[in-house]
């Protein structure tokens, strides 16, 4: 069976003191930099975690995104790390981000006794990690790169004491298993083993019960504060989806906006002409280079551009202060990942709004979410909208597609299409003579090649995606006209 978690804000307690974190058996050099930060009290998965963890036990922790998981686990590892003993934690991470994002924390928690602790990731050069795999304590990874520094024996794993499997889900949604178990193969068998999940499900439970010793299990309350969080979608034609994206970015008062694509391509294509309609965003999909990546999410954490479009892969797992929109362009074919893309608002007690644009390409992805009947998404009226203007289009290229494609660069909308060319193009168009999208189109399928599976060239490892090989519900369908579809049991969510 399996569950989810929306756990989106730290709940805060009302007279909480720094003397919380004390009683859970934190180190006097980690409540410093508690103190600094400015934390009044221990998130939930924080105070049940953190006890066991402290003991040594092997915890399975379900805990999403911005639950405050990186202290749970580095709690223990800022007691029993020591200094010039070679690596005694790992972190395996599903991507990059994450894995740069738990490096900087870690560097926060640690500043009054610091520890050597390196990234260790793909989609930058081996040597400079092999350099400071020598002095490293603690290494935060992705399963790629670091079985690539396994085969190399560039990695010693020998004095590793805590091996942390951080967003477990993930990793083996994105195909992770195998190479997640070679590590495990590899480290010493008296270990503590921590685990944290968004979701639990028979895969991570077999998981825990072959590689972890008696495991104490918490979990977070599920905290989802309909009064914080609204979610609508408006259900409208093809080739008004991109109009509406810009007149609703426009007209919307937000603070920081996510706005997520299902594949690379489409991430490329909504930037590119939101751009073009001079709204200043920022695109982020794992076909960037990663210095590309990280310098894009500096940005956007300053706030510098308050609009990221993304896929799920290049955003997953992030802590991103101030989300108050998240836009919905593609819906996901998978409804767990619409459950961690609306976690991306509504946080830390702020209000935070998901907006849907479904058109009948989305009709089958949306129907999957709202039939469990658990969340709850209004349909709103389309508003009067002017056509945007788009000024980039793919092209093919060699077979595939390039800049400055297109009978018309400006005036017909044809955002939905991704830029596949118009009515009655080529047999291997993705959408139909008609105009609607034919059962062969593939923009929401996760099989597709252009799936973002978050590596980079010659990373064979972090492009699999094999969790998801064999899910093929997001094959478009054409369900007659759009802007008329009733969606789930009560027809209202
Ligand atoms: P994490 O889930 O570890 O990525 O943490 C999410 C965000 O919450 C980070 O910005 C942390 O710095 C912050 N955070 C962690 N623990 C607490 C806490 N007890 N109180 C307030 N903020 C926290």
């Amino acid at each position: 069976m399996e569950t989810e978690t929306i756990q989106i804000a730290l709940k805060p307690e009302k007279n909480s003191c720094s003397h919380k974190f004390k009683k859970l058996g934190i180190s006097e050099h980690v409540l410093k930099a508690i103190e600094e930060e400015k934390f009044e009290t221990p998130s939930e998965i924080q105070e049940k975690s953190i006890p066991h963890v402290l003991e040594g036990k092997d915890v399975i922790a379900r805990a999403s995104t911005g639950s405050g998981k990186t202290l749970a686990f580095g709690s223990v590892i800022f007691q029993d790390v020591k200094k010039d003993f070679g690596i005694q934690a790992l972190i395996l991470t599903p991507t990059r981000e994450l894995a740069e994002q738990n490096y900087k924390a870690l560097n926060k928690f640690s500043k009054h006794k610091p520890l050597n602790i390196i990234p260790v990731y793909g989609g930058v050069s081996l040597n400079p990690q092999i350099e400071d795999m020598e002095s490293a304590e603690v290494v935060v990874g992705t399963p790629g790169r670091i079985l690539d520094h396994l085969a190399r024996h560039t990695i010693d794993l020998f004095h590793l004491k805590i091996l942390v499997l951080d967003e477990a889900d993930r990793m083996l949604d994105m195909g992770f298993r195998d190479d997640v178990e070679k590590i495990i193969h590899q480290c010493p068998k008296k270990r503590q083993t921590l685990l944290f999940s968004a979701t639990m499900s028979e895969d991570i439970v077999r998981l825990a019960q072959k590689y972890m010793n008696n495991p104490v299990e918490v979990s977070a309350e599920q905290y989802v504060d309909p009064a914080k969080l609204t979610q609508i979608y408006f259900d409208v034609e093809d080739n008004l989806k991109f109009s509406l994206l810009n007149h609703l970015l426009t007209k919307e008062d937000a603070k920081l906006v996510m706005v997520f694509c299902n594949t690379r391509r489409n991430v490329d294509f909504v930037a590119n002409n939101l751009k073009a309609n001079n709204l200043d965003v920022l695109p982020i999909h794992g076909g960037f280079s990663q210095d590309k990546r990280n310098k894009i999410m500096d940005r956007f954490h300053s706030q510098t551009a308050k609009i990221l479009v993304c896929t799920d892969v290049a955003a997953r797992g992030l802590d991103i202060k101030g989300v108050s929109h998240v836009y919905n362009y593609d819906i996901p074919a998978d409804p767990k990942e619409y459950v961690h893309r609306i976690g991306r608002t509504a946080r830390a007690g702020e209000e935070g709004k998901v907006i849907n644009i479904v058109t009948s390409r989305d009709y089958e992805n949306f129907s999957n979410i709202v039939d469990k009947g658990e969340i709850q998404i209004k349909n709103e009226q389309t508003p009067l909208i002017e056509r945007a203007r788009l000024g980039w289009m793919p092209e093919r290229r060699g077979g595939r597609f390039s800049r400055g494609a297109g009978n018309s660069r400006f005036g017909r909308d044809r955002g939905s299409r991704g830029g596949f060319g118009g009515r009655g193009r080529s047999s291997s168009s993705h959408y139909s003579s008609s105009g609607r999208p034919s059962r062969t189109g593939s923009f929401n399928n996760p099989r597709s090649r252009d799936r973002d599976t978050g590596g980079s060239r010659g990373e064979s490892r972090e492009k699999s995606w094999g969790g998801n090989r064999n899910r093929d519900r997001s094959r478009n369908r054409s369900h007659g006209h759009s802007g008329g579809r009733s969606f789930g049991r009560n027809r209202r969510y």
